[in-house]
């Protein structure tokens, strides 16, 4: 706990980042939760992940960003990904945070920066916006809800985490829209008011908000790499007669690749959710604060570097 706290504050810390990608952090350290660091590196990632039947869904790494420019090099980067995928034939979506299109600029810059992402990803490819921290809920969910009421688009899908107190009347709203969701149980340090502190409790909402969009939901992303999580998705859809076709499970690159294609295996359909980019630091801050025993595969890549 007390582990998973400090990760957390050192992957908001523009100090650390330096310090982090500053000292002998090998390349080999990262790769294994990164794609790699451009659109063109994550052709033959994904290929791999096709050809053991995975989709995927492609992150430009980049969050909190402050300028325009650097709002621009995403949407060029999110243009040539949907060019790759189509070109290349990959069986990829896309995942996007609003604060790396302008979130914190403006948020009507980044509603028009959405909007044309979402044109040019056309009706076959879908955009899922991801969740950030409890600063961004509200927010992403209006510039969401703007996107399907008034953009009238229906190619995006958004994220909701089991560990916020909100998120059982979210998933009854989105329910009611037929809004695609993806369910995760949360990466953010978040104060108890907002988010169950107990990992009891954030496992007993994921359950509850995982059997509602399973039975009433559009083809829900179930994103976990929880073996409890998984069973109890599995179960609840043989006892209620759910097809393997109407959700899919989620995980992250890299993560628990055995279980991935078991399930693969089993007969279930599963996505790889894959980062690429150089801004890794606090996407790698936070998977290690998952699991902070990953700290020693990083201490033992540094010493071998
Ligand atoms: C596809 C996908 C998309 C996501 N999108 C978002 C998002 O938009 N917003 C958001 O806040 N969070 C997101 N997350 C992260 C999520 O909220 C959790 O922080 C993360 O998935 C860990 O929770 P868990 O369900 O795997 O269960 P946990 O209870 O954390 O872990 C269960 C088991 O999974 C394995 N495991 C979990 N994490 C790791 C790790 N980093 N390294 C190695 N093993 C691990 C371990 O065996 C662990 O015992 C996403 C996760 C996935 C899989």
């Amino acid at each position: 706990m007390i582990a998973r706290t400090m990760l957390l504050r050192m992957a908001d810390s523009k100090k650390m980042e330096a310090f982090v990608k500053g000292s002998r952090f090998s390349a080999g350290t990262t790769a294994r939760f990164i794609a790699g660091e451009d659109a063109a590196a994550i052709v033959a990632p994904v290929r791999e992940l096709n050809a053991a039947g995975i989709t995927v869904s492609l992150d430009f790494l980049g969050e909190s960003v402050r300028t325009r420019e650097e709002v621009e090099v995403t949407m060029r980067t999110y243009k040539s990904v949907f060019e790759t995928i189509s070109a290349q034939n990959l069986k990829a979506n896309v995942s996007i945070k609003l604060t790396a299109l302008g979130l914190d600029i403006d948020s009507d810059f980044c509603y028009h920066n959405m909007c044309e992402l979402l044109d040019v990803a056309g009706p076959v490819q879908f955009i899922r916006i991801d969740m950030e921290s409890t600063a961004y809920t509200q927010i992403t969910l209006d510039l969401f809800y703007r996107l399907w009421n008034e953009g009238n688009y229906r190619n995006v899908g958004v994220v909701i985490q089991a560990y916020l107190r909100r998120s059982a009347a979210d998933v009854e709203d989105l329910i009611k829209n037929n809004v695609r969701v993806r369910l995760c149980k949360g990466a953010y340090k978040e104060p108890a008011e907002l988010a169950f502190p107990d990992k009891a409790d954030v496992d007993a909402n994921y359950v509850a908000l995982m059997k509602r969009l399973l039975s009433d939901g559009n083809y829900p992303g179930i994103a976990t790499h929880d073996p409890a999580m998984i069973a109890a998705t599995t179960a609840w859809a043989k006892d209620q007669n759910i097809p393997s076709d109407r959700y899919e499970f989620q995980m992250l690159y890299g993560i628990r690749r055995d279980l991935q294609n078991q399930l693969v295996k089993d007969g279930y359909r599963m996505r790889v959710y894959t980062p690429f980019g150089t801004h890794w630091y606090p996407y790698f801050m936070r998977r290690l604060a998952e699991r902070p025993a990953n700290l020693w595969f990083v201490l033992k890549n540094m010493l071998r570097s």
